[in-house]
């Protein structure tokens, strides 16, 4: 089967093939940086995260551009009352952007760019509209005449009849009912960023910014545009209005579009109480790979409940995952293959990529994965799994994971490395008479505060060191010491598993 997606411009499921051979061209509208972006905008970009990597895995080499809004009303507006340049007041949260993005193991698009650095180029498309006859100027800003494009409101499916040609709106963002000229440079105000260029002094709308961003490195057609569905109207309509009218040729190919996220079967507001930043969630304790399988787990055209409780399950999903891998490589099973289990492997690859070919349902694709767990325990439970099989399983695990990117445990050390975990000074400190660990309690520090997190926590070497101490404890049977290191471990958040391979550690 191949790849077919959801086009909100045709409204219907259609094959996917590329302009140019299996070069993709994909354009995501990124964040406008005003403030930390909240887990409703991370189900876009994991959404669009997923897009990436499925693309990738069925072949196609890929040209992906995200913007990062660094000019528009909300950034002026805070960097007014915050008293610093635009510049300044936005490098704080592109650097907390990048950042989550690592959290959440989200690829690097092929091209990041900020508006800002673009000014030129949407200076000399706005003039191209102006000759076109599709903007005209009025005290010192200009619009796009939108009763001079004929195909406005193809993407929203709007009915143009109740646009008055000639009135006009200044904000970036408005409804379908106040459908309007839109500006597309806005003259200067009194205390505000402004650029001297041939169209005069002033700045570009928000609108004009994606449209320039986008053709500039993908060309006036390509294949793939995606944001959230709120991007819908205007911004994606007047995107393609702008581009279009300019060009004369079609914008984009196909238009992806993430459902909302909802909290509790509620609109997260901050007014609700139920607002969360990343930095919100992993404040309260969770886990990045744990908030990466939720926000992926929906398919993009569905609500999103947020709970609490999904987090939960999705912590134990991930672990039945990992606990699955871990019998695949550790156990020992007698020699040879079971040619049932072969064909079990290659059934539950061709499901999961069925079910990413289907406008990529992430739900069917997990459901593949875990009905081969069920099985395949099952098997070897019964003692019908061979050694021979090992490699068609971790195979296909594999080919999940260049996906769902879940499986390796590495919310410790990006935790750390990036600053939301510092070492625990208070742990442990080795009782000198007896060598017992006093005082074992990891504090957590973090207080809720959304750029703060840090929370105290032993090193790996320092688990491993106790563990060693441990064992040798139990080597000299003695007890009750052996389990004094447990507790404190277990109280500084490590759990230990005893097995017959050894004992194994991990992080609550
Ligand atoms: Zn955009």
């Amino acid at each position: 089967m191949s790849l077919r997606i959801h086009n909100t411009l045709s409204g219907q499921l259609e094959e996917f093939t590329p302009l140019h051979d299996n070069q993709v061209g994909m354009y995501t509208c990124g964040p406008t940086v005003y403030d930390f972006a909240h887990i409703g905008n991370y189900r876009t970009f994991v959404f669009q995260d997923i897009l990436r990597r499925w693309l990738k895995y069925r072949g196609y080499s890929l040209r992906h551009v995200m913007n990062l809004t660094d000019v528009d009303d909300n950034t002026i507006r805070n960097s007014k009352a915050a008293g610093v340049s635009l510049r300044e007041y936005t490098a704080k949260y592109v650097e907390a952007f990048q950042v989550d993005r690592q959290l959440l193991s989200l690829e690097d698009p092929e091209i990041v760019v900020r508006a800002t650095d673009s000014i030129d180029d949407m200076v000399k498309l706005i003039q191209t509209l102006i000759e076109k006859g599709y903007a005209y100027a009025s005290e010192g800003s200009i619009y796009f005449r939108v009763a001079a494009f004929k195909n406005y409101g193809q993407l929203t499916k709007i009915d143009l009849s109740g646009i008055r040609d000639g009135a006009r709106i200044d904000s970036d963002k408005y409804d379908k009912n106040n459908a309007r000229d839109f500006a597309l440079w806005k003259a200067p105000k009194e205390g505000e960023p402004f650029w001297e260029t041939a169209l005069g002094p002033g700045r570009p709308g928000w609108h004009i910014e994606c449209s320039v961003m986008s053709m500039k490195y993908l060309g006036e057609t390509f294949d793939i545009h995606s944001g959230g569905v709120d991007l819908i109207f205007p911004h994606h309509e007047n995107e393609i209005a702008q581009s279009e009218a300019a060009t004369g040729k079609p914008f984009v190919r196909y238009w992806l579009h993430a459902e909302h996220l909802i909290v509790n079967g509620e609109k997260m507001s901050k007014s609700l109480g139920n607002f969360y930043t990343l930095r919100d969630l992993l404040a309260k304790g969770y886990k990045p790979s744990a908030i990466r399988y939720l926000l992926a787990a929906v398919p993009y055209r569905r609500h999103l409940n947020f709970t609490f409780e999904g987090l939960h399950q999705a912590q134990q999903s991930i672990e039945r995952l990992r606990n699955f891998r871990l019998r695949l490589t550790q156990e020992s099973f007698s020699a040879g293959e079971n040619k049932a289990l072969q064909d079990r492997a290659r059934a539950a690859c061709q499901a999961f990529e069925d079910a990413m070919d289907d406008n990529l349902n992430t739900a069917e694709a997990l459901g593949a994965v875990f009905a081969m767990v069920r099985d395949v325990n099952t098997a070897m439970d019964h003692g019908e799994f061979r050694a021979g099989d090992r490699a068609a399983f971790l195979d296909m695990l594999q080919r999940w994971d260049r996906i769902f990117a879940v499986l390796e445990d590495t919310d410790y050390g990006k935790l750390r490395q990036l600053g939301f975990i510092k070492e625990a000074r208070e742990f442990v400190k080795p009782d000198t008479e007896t060598g017992a660990p006093e005082g074992a309690e990891a504090r957590t520090t973090g207080n809720g505060h959304r750029s703060g997190l840090q929370v105290e926590s032993l090193t790996d070497e320092e688990i491993e060191r106790w563990i060693a101490e441990r064992n040798e404890m139990r080597r000299k049977s003695n007890f009750a010491r052996a389990d004094e290191i447990r507790q404190n471990l277990q109280k500084a958040g490590v759990i230990l598993e005893d097995s017959k391979l050894g004992t194994r550690w991990k992080r609550k």
